[in-house]
């Protein structure tokens, strides 16, 4: 499911979907992901404004596990109240620092009619947005690739990722230690540029995780993070208190 795709194959003239309705339904355009070599046309449901692209052609499929062949990214933004979100509130209520996720929750309660739209604030929400735009676009005001770190946005950590950061990773080899409770990724997921160092405090959490993992070992792993450097060349280090911070992506719900 993509939100938007690109017009030649060297992937430099992005088309939204909701610009591609006006055009050709027979015009075939790019997946977002560069690997994957997917002829996508333009699909939209009767009476919606959800248009998106899709892999229609049999002999033009996505590759396996392309995220965008999936449902696994779906993000409708119908959903959601952009105008509300705020990237940096968003990241410490999965750090548990704010309760900005009960409390508007609450305030929910209240209204009548229409359940109120809230902004994406769990980690596979944010995720799935970032990745249903093109890096370069923006989304309440903050730029995608400020937000995730990916294939797409590598080239804008240079030196490293510091902050609060979506990373999308895989597992290191060596994936945990359960005597210093810390688990080990890397990212970007083609590249693995840099090594992360998941931290925790809390016994159980960290063998929640760690179990998931396990069992996920060939997945994508998305962690959201406040990354600070470590000694070591291109670690990066973050403490998980919640299993809020983690998600495990499974291609499931094939399109193609
Ligand atoms: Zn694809």
């Amino acid at each position: 499911m993509a939100k938007y795709a690109f017009r030649d194959e060297q992937r430099k003239e992005i088309i939204y979907s909701n610009e591609a309705v006006k055009e050709d339904r027979n015009t075939a355009f790019y997946c977002p992901n560069a690997d994957c070599n997917a002829q996508l046309y333009i699909c939209a449901i009767d009476g919606s404004k959800a248009a998106y692209f899709r892999a229609t052609k049999p002999q033009h499929p996505h590759i396996p596990n392309c995220l965008y062949g999936t449902r696994s990214i779906e993000f409708d933004e119908n959903q959601f109240d952009e105008s509300r979100f705020d990237y940096d509130k968003a990241m410490e209520s999965l750090f548990g620092l704010t309760d900005t996720a009960i409390a508007s929750n609450k305030s929910g309660e209240h209204s009548i009619g229409e359940p109120q739209k809230h902004p994406p604030r769990t980690i596979r929400q944010m995720y799935s947005m970032c990745k249903s735009l093109p890096v370069k676009s923006k989304y309440g005001n903050k730029e995608i690739g400020e937000m995730l770190l990916d294939d797409r946005s590598e080239y804008r950590y240079p030196k490293g990722c510091f902050g609060n950061r979506i990373i999308e990773a895989t597992v290191k080899k060596r994936f945990y230690d359960s005597e210093k409770k810390q688990i080990y990724l890397t990212a970007p997921v083609t590249s693995k540029k840099y090594s992360f160092v998941l931290d925790f405090s809390d016994n159980d959490t960290y063998k929640f995780i760690r179990n998931e993992i396990f069992n996920n070992s060939d997945k994508i792993i998305i962690v959201g993070g406040k990354w600070k450097p470590t000694d070591k060349y291109n670690y990066f280090i973050s403490s998980v208190n919640g299993r809020k911070q983690v998600a495990i992506i499974k291609c499931f719900g094939s399109l193609t």
